[in-house]
Parts: structure tokens; sequence; C-alpha cells
């Protein structure tokens, strides 16, 4: 399980933000993909079926979501593990490589790995390109050369994932070697 991926956004934004884990259909693909390993790693062994369980992660092995109503039309659904109230992920501290990633994503495209990030964050929004940015964008691309990340990345292929009906929300960072 990866846990020491350094933050873009910092918590104190994102806990003020309501665009995070809310989504517009039950079965939306940007619901977080969360891995076996992480699963299994991140709860106690006899409380991983009850926190994990069928109704909560569905058999795409992303978590499900709850109806809420928000927004506009007063439709829309939650991520099972966000409170609504705070912003705060009930857990947080063991959430999946996808959330930690967040805003930034990965896609497979024509067999290579492509690095995006995600322009609808209102952090990026007001940092893309300055020097932080590019500072974690730097950062992102020898991450991803780790063995360890690779390993797992290789073992989640679902990772990478088809964000092509999403390509005009997404600025591409790199494409990746995952060899
Ligand atoms: S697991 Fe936590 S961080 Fe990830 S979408 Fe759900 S509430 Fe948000």
């Amino acid at each position: 399980m990866i846990k020491d991926l350094k933050q873009f956004v910092p918590s104190s934004v994102c806990l003020k933000c309501d665009g995070c884990c809310r989504f517009k259909e039950s079965d939306s693909r940007w619901r977080p993909y969360i891995a076996a390993k992480e699963m299994k790693e991140a709860a106690h062994p006899n409380l991983t079926d009850k926190i994990f369980g069928k109704h909560v992660v569905g058999p795409d092995s992303r978590i499900n979501t709850t109806p809420c109503g928000f927004g506009a039309d007063a439709e829309g659904h939650l991520c099972h593990f966000l409170n609504p109230k705070d912003n705060t992920c009930g857990i947080y501290h063991a959430r999946p490589f996808e959330c930690q990633l967040y805003p930034f994503l990965l896609s497979r495209e024509s067999g290579k790995a492509v690095l995006y990030v995600h322009l609808n964050c209102p952090h990026v929004q007001e940092h893309w390109n300055d020097q932080g940015y590019k500072e974690y964008a730097q950062y992102l691309q020898e991450f991803f050369k780790r063995k360890d990340v690779v390993s797992f990345l290789k073992e989640n292929p679902s990772l990478l994932a088809d964000y092509s009906a999403f390509r005009n929300e997404l600025d591409q960072v790199c494409t990746l070697s995952l060899e």
C-alpha cells in the first residue's frame, strides 16, 4: 500500500471545498478504485469485511456511493466514506491511492501510461503552472519511477483508466514508463 505520496493540495484547502468525493451518477467512473491489498492493509483483519463489505465496494472494485441530493438538480451521490458536514474522509489515513493522487490521475492510451491533472480542481486552477505546480509535477515523475509504485500499478491495471470522455477537463503532465 502506497502511503507516502506528498500532497499537492493542502488539507486545509480540501476541507473547505465541496467538489471532491461527490459524483453525478451512482456508478460514476470517478468513484475511487480500491485495490484488494489496500483494503486488507487498511483495516484490522477481523473488521475488513465490515468496513469494505459488498455494499461498500462495487464489483468494479470502486467505492460505492450513497444518494445525497446536492447541486441545482438536487441529485448526486457521495462516496460512502465522506462526511459531507465537514468534508472529512472516514478512512483518510488509509484512503485509496487514487484519492491520494487526485487532482492528478492516470490513464492508459495506445498502450502508454499518461499522467494528467484534473483542471476542475479549484486549487489547480489557482496554481496551474506556477513554480510549486512545476516542482510537484517533477516530483510525481520521479515518484512513478519507484519500483514499489510501478509494481503496485502493474498489479492493479484498473488504476490506469480510460478518461477519454473527459479529455477537455484534463491537461497532460507527462507519459510514464512502467517497465
Ligand atoms: S475514500 Fe475518502 S478521499 Fe476517497 S473519495 Fe471517499 S471520502 Fe473521498
